[in-house]
């Protein structure tokens, strides 16, 4: 390994928003934040989360009818 060209590679600890802290390697030099992870993101946990800013997910389902509303906010809230 040539010498004094490598970065310094060391354990750093991610903290995910969900609350998720796990350690990893990295050239970074400092603690990692991220706002999504392996435990959380939808696609592994098969819930649906909807990023939802002007409240059209409420008005398409109002109009277009689901009819458990309620349950939709209490997996949007988890
Ligand atoms: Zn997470």
């Amino acid at each position: 390994m040539k010498l004094e060209v490598h970065p310094e590679y060391n354990e750093i600890t991610v903290a995910c928003s969900c609350g998720a802290t796990w350690k990893t390697g990295s050239t970074l030099g400092r603690d990692l934040h991220v706002e999504v992870c392996s435990s959380c993101h939808p696609f592994y946990t098969g819930k649906q989360k909807i990023v939802d800013t002007a409240g059209r997910v409420e008005k398409f389902n109002q109009k277009y009818g689901r009819r458990t509303p309620a349950t939709n906010k209490a997996a949007a809230a988890a």
